[in-house]
C-alpha cells in the first residue's frame, strides 16, 4: 500500500491486487513497533541504527541498503504520523520509543502493542484518499513476461471465479513472507510465499532463502506471537527451575539478545529437559498489573485466550516459532529486479536489509521505506518511458484458464492440506532452529517427494465461487518451491550465521561464506549461485552478547 500511494503521487495509473482485503494483510498482526533513530528516549542516531542492523544481520546485510533505511526511517515515521498513525507518546509529549532486542538504544516507535494494525488502517485510508483502485480477493497466479520485460499479471477472481489479465508496465510484488512453510509459525494462513514463487518461475533469483528467523516467544497451541515488547518492557525468560537461563547464553544482553540467540537458548533448554511441556516460561508478573494493562494489553488478551494464563499472575509458556523470512526476491536499493518492469518490496523482497537475521522492528520500517522507494522509482520510470503500453495476448489468458480449470477439476490424488501439513512438520523438525547435513538431506528429500506428490491433487470443491480449495492448492505449489530453495541453500551453506545454525559447522566462516546465495529456477529445479555482500563501513567482527 505504501508503494501504491507513492506511485500514485507520481501521477500514474495504479491498482492494488490482493488475495485478501488489504486491512486483513498479515502486517496487521505486527505488535511491537517500528524502528527509527529519533533519539526521543535516549541519544540515538541513524549511524547507530545502521551499526546495530549490520551486526544483527551477522554481516550478511548489504550495508548500503541498511544505511538508506536507517537514514530515511525518521522522515517516514513523521510522515506516517501526519497521515494519521496514532503512536504512543512519552510523558513529554514526544513519540515514545521502547527498547527491542539487540538495539543499542530504545528505538522502537509503537502504538501500544497493535502497531501493525494501526499502520495498515492508516495506509488503507490513504489508498482510498488517493483513489487507488483495489482488486481485492484476486489471487495472482502468474506474472506475464513478454520479450524480456514484465507486462502485467494473471489473477484468479476468488469471489466470482475466472481468470483476469491485468496489464501493467510495472508490477511491484509486495506479497509478504512464507512462514506457513513451517508447522509452528506466527504467520497468518495466507503467508505462503506466492510472490517469491511467481518471481522465481519468471526467472528472478531468490536471495538468501536459507535464513528463516525463529521468534523465541510464540504460543504452543497455535503459534501466536507474544511480542518482543514484553521483554522490551522488562519480562524475564525462565526454565522449569525458575532460572533466568539467558544468563548462560547472553550474560550482557540477557532476554534482549537477538532472536536467533534467544531461540537457540530456548531450544537447548527444552531439549536438555529444563523446559515445561515443550516450552520455557515468559514471566511478566514482576511488571505489575498497571504496566501490563497499559503497555501490553494485546499480549495479555492473547495469553488469556489461547494459553489460559493471566500474565499478571503467572508466566506464559512459550517456544520458538518460524516468524520472519530474511530471504526473498533479489532486488536493488530501489526494489528493482533483473527483469525490467518487475519490482519487489517488503518481506517478499531481499534488498538485503536483514542479512542472516532481522532485528525486531526493522521489517515494518523496511515495508514503509522500501515500499515508498519502489513506488517512487517505478512511478517515475512510467513517466520517463512515455507511451509504453503493456499488452497481454488473449492466448496467454486462455492457457492460464486451461491450467487452472484442470486443477479445479482434478479429483484423483491427495488433498492439498495433507501435503501442506507433511511439509510444515518436516521443515520444523529438519530445517528449523538447528540443522545438520543429515537433517537437511532428509528435508530436501521430503520436499522433492512432496513436489512429486503434489502433481496429482484432489480438489473436493469444483466450483468457481469462493473456492478456497483451489487457492490452497496454488499456495501449496508456492510453499513447495520456496521450501526447495530454502533447503537447497541451507544444505550448501556450511557455516552457522544468524538464523542458519548448523550443528556440524558451528562457526561463522567469513572467508568462504560471507556472500549471498542466489537460487534460480532451472527447468523446475533449484540452481545455486552466489554474489558478494556490500560492505561500506563495518568490517565483520565476531559477535558477543
Ligand atoms: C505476529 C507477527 C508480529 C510482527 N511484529 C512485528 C513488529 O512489531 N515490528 C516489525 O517491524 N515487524 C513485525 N513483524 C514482521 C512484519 O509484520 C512483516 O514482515 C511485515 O508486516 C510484512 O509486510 P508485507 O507488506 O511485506 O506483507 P503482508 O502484510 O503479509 O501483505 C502481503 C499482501 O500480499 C497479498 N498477497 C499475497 N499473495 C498474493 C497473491 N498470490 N495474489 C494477490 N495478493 C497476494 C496479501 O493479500 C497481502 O495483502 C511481525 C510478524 C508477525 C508474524
Amino acid at each position: 500500500m505504501r508503494a501504491a500511494i507513492e506511485a500514485k503521487r507520481c501521477g500514474v495509473d495504479v491498482a492494488v491486487v490482493s488475495k485478501l482485503h488489504p486491512t486483513r494483510s498479515h502486517s496487521g498482526a505486527a505488535e511491537g513497533g517500528i524502528n527509527a533513530a529519533l533519539g526521543n528516549a535516549t541519544e540515538d542516531s541513524p549511524e547507530s541504527h545502521t551499526f546495530d542492523t549490520v551486526k544483527g544481520s551477522d554481516y550478511l546485510g548489504d550495508q548500503d541498503a541498511i544505511e538508506i533505511m536507517c537514514r530515511e526511517a525518521p522522515g517516514d515515521i513523521f510522515e506516517l504520523e501526519q497521515m494519521g498513525a496514532i503512536f504512543s507518546r512519552a510523558a513529554d509529549g514526544r513519540l515514545a520509543q521502547r527498547p527491542f532486542g539487540a538495539a543499542g538504544a530504545p528505538r522502537t516507535v509503537y502504538s501500544a502493542d497493535i502497531t501493525g494494525h494501526v499502520l495498515i488502517h492508516v495506509l488503507y485510508e490513504q489508498l482510498v484518499k488517493h483513489e487507488v483502485t483495489v482488486y481485492e480477493e484476486f489471487h495472482c497466479t502468474n506474472l506475464v513476461i513478454d520479450d524480456g520485460r514484465c507486462a502485467g499479471l494473471l489473477a484468479w477472481d476468488i469471489v466470482r471465479g475466472g481468470v483476469h489479465a491485468i496489464e501493467a508496465n510495472h508490477v511491484i510484488l509486495a506479497t509478504g513472507g512464507v512462514g506457513r512453510m513451517y508447522y509452528g509459525t506466527t504467520n497468518a494462513y495466507a503467508c505462503t510465499g506466492d510472490g517469491m514463487s511467481l518471481a522465481w518461475r519468471a526467472g528472478v533469483p531468490l536471495k538468501d532463502m536459507e535464513f528463516m528467523q525463529f521468534h523465541p516467544t510464540t504460543l504452543k497451541s497455535n503459534g501466536v506471537l507474544i511480542t518482543e515488547g514484553c521483554r522490551g518492557e522488562g519480562g524475564y525468560l525462565r526454565n522449569k527451575d525458575g532460572e533466568r537461563f539467558m544468563a548462560r547464553d547472553a550474560p550482557n544482553a540477557m532476554e534482549l539478545a537477538s532472536r536467533d540467540v534467544v531461540s537457540r537458548a530456548e531450544w537447548k533448554e527444552i531439549a536438555d529437559g529444563r523446559g515445561v511441556d515443550g516450552c520455557v516460561l515468559l514471566d511478566l508478573t514482576h511488571l505489575g498489573p498497571k504496566k501490563i494493562k497499559t503497555r501490553l494489553p494485546g499480549s495479555r488478551e492473547l495469553a488469556l485466550d489461547y494459553a489460559g494464563v493471566d500474565p499478571i499472575k503467572e508466566p506464559i509458556p512459550v517456544r520458538p516459532g518460524a516468524h520472519y523470512h530474511m530471504g526473498g526476491v533479489d532486488v536493488d536499493v530501489w526494489g528493482e529486479s533483473i527483469i525490467p518492469g518487475l519490482w519487489a518490496a517488503g518481506e517478499v523482497a531481499c534488498v538485503s536489509v536483514h542479512g542472516a537475521n532481522r532485528l525486531g522492528g526493522n521489517s515494518l520500517m523496511e515495508t514503509i521505506t522500501y515500499g515508498r522507494r519502489a513506488g517512487r522509482a517505478a512511478g517515475e520510470r512510467v513517466l520517463n518511458e512515455g507511451d509504453l503500453n503493456a499488452r497481454i495476448e488473449a492466448g496467454v489468458v486462455a492457457d492460464e484458464e486451461r491450467r487452472l480449470l484442470a486443477l479445479l477439476r482434478s479429483d484423483s490424488g491427495e488433498r492439498p492440506g495433507v501435503i501442506r501439513e507433511d511439509l510444515a512438520k518436516s521443515m520444523y523438525d529438519k530445517a528449523g532452529v538447528f540443522r545438520t547435513e543429515e537433517t537437511l538431506q532428509e528435508a530436501r528429500a521430503k520436499v522433492h517427494e512432496l513436489r512429486e506428490r503434489a502433481r496429482r491433487l484432489h480438489l473436493q470443491d469444483h466450483g468457481n465461487l469462493f473456492n478456497s480449495d483451489l487457492v490452497q492448492a496454488l499456495e501449496l505449489y508456492a510453499l513447495l518451491e520456496c521450501a526447495d530453495c530454502l533447503v537447497t541453500g541451507a544444505l550448501a551453506r556450511q557455516e552457522s550465521r544468524g538464523a542458519h545454525s548448523r550443528l556440524d559447522f558451528p562457526d561463522r566462516d567469513d572467508d568462504r561464506w560471507m556472500k549471498h546465495t542466489l537460487a534460480t529456477y532451472d527447468h523446475g529445479e533449484v540452481r545455486l549461485d552466489y554474489k558478494p555482500v556490500t560492505v561500506t563501513r563495518f568490517e565483520p567482527v565476531v559477535r558477543s552478547y
